[in-house]
C-alpha cells in the first residue's frame, strides 16, 4: 500500500515512519521497517513489524538507529492481515524487501525457490521477491544489488514497486516500478523513495518520477535511474508538491 526509502548520513527512523503516518490516510492492516546503519559494514538488518498503528512503530522505532532504510505500510492481497506477513521481508538477513501491488505468478516462483532450498516465514507473494533477489545476489557474487534487482525484474509478472536493500551494501537504496507509482526525493545529502511524494514533503525539495520499468539507485549523495533497457536514463526534476 504505501512505501518510504530513505538513504542518508543521518539516522532516518523518523523520517520513515513519520512518511508512512503522512500515507496512513491510504489505509492499511499492518506496518513495518527495515534499517541498516551505514556506518557499519557488519550491522544486521534491523527491523520492526506491527499490526497496530504507525504511533505504535513510532514507539518501537525509538530504540533503532539507521542511516540506510525501508519501509511500508501494507493492505494484505495474499496472506492474511498479520505481523508474519507484514513488509519487509528479509531473505537469509541479506535482502529486505517492501512491495506495493501484486505478483501474479507468486505460485510458481515459491515452488522453484522452494526447491532451491529457500524457507518461507510468510504467506505473502511479496516473499518471492526478497529470495529472488537473494539468489541472484549471491551466485552473480558482486555485491552489486542494482543490478541483481534489474536482473529479477522479468521474472516477476504483475503490478509492483519495490524497495530493496542489502545488509552488506549499507548505503545503497534500490527502487523499482512496474505499474504501480514510485518517486525518488531529493533532500540534503540525502535522497528518498516513496510511492506518494507527500510521504516527504518538508525534508525533500524536489522530486524525481520514475518510468515504468525504471531502477532508481539511491545513495546520500547521488541518484542513478537505469530505465528497462538497462540504459542510464535522465528523469525530469520536479519541486515537491505543496505540504498537505
Ligand atoms: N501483495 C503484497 C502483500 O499482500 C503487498 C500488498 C500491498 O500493496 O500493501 O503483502
Amino acid at each position: 500500500c504505501g512505501i518510504v526509502g530513505a538513504a542518508s548520513h543521518k539516522n532516518i527512523v523518523d523520517v520513515l515512519v513519520e512518511g508512512l503516518r503522512r500515507l496512513e490516510y491510504r489505509g492499511y492492516d499492518s506496518c513495518g521497517f527495515a534499517v541498516i546503519n551505514g556506518n557499519d559494514a557488519k550491522h544486521p538488518i534491523e527491523r520492526a513489524r506491527t499490526t497496530a498503528r504507525v504511533s505504535e512503530l513510532a514507539e518501537q522505532g525509538k530504540d533503532f538507529i539507521g542511516t540506510l532504510g525501508i519501509a511500508h505500510t501494507r493492505w494484505a492481497t495474499h496472506g492474511k492481515p498479520d505481523t508474519q506477513n507484514a513488509h519487509p521481508h528479509i531473505s537469509n538477513g541479506l535482502i529486505a524487501v517492501v512491495h506495493n501491488g501484486i505478483i501474479e505468478n507468486y505460485e510458481s516462483l515459491r515452488a522453484e525457490l522452494k526447491a532451491a532450498g529457500y524457507l518461507f516465514t510468510s504467506e505473502t507473494d511479496t516473499e518471492v521477491i526478497a529470495h529472488l533477489v537473494h539468489q541472484q545476489y549471491v551466485a552473480s557474487g558482486q555485491k552489486d544489488i542494482a543490478r541483481s534487482v534489474r536482473a529479477v525484474l522479468p521474472k516477476l509478472h504483475g503490478a509492483y514497486a519495490i524497495g530493496v536493500i542489502a545488509q552488506d551494501n549499507p548505503n545503497t537504496l534500490v527502487g523499482a516500478r512496474v505499474g504501480s507509482p514510485l518517486v525518488v526525493a531529493i533532500g540534503d545529502h540525502e535522497h528518498f523513495l516513496a510511492s506518494d511524494a507527500l510521504a516527504l514533503a518538508g525534508r525533500a525539495h524536489s522530486t524525481l518520477y520514475l518510468d515504468e520499468g525504471d531502477v532508481a539507485v539511491l545513495k546520500a549523495d547521488s541518484v542513478e535511474v537505469i530505465d528497462q533497457a538497462g540504459k542510464p536514463a535522465h528523469r525530469e526534476l520536479k519541486p515537491m508538491p505543496a505540504q498537505a
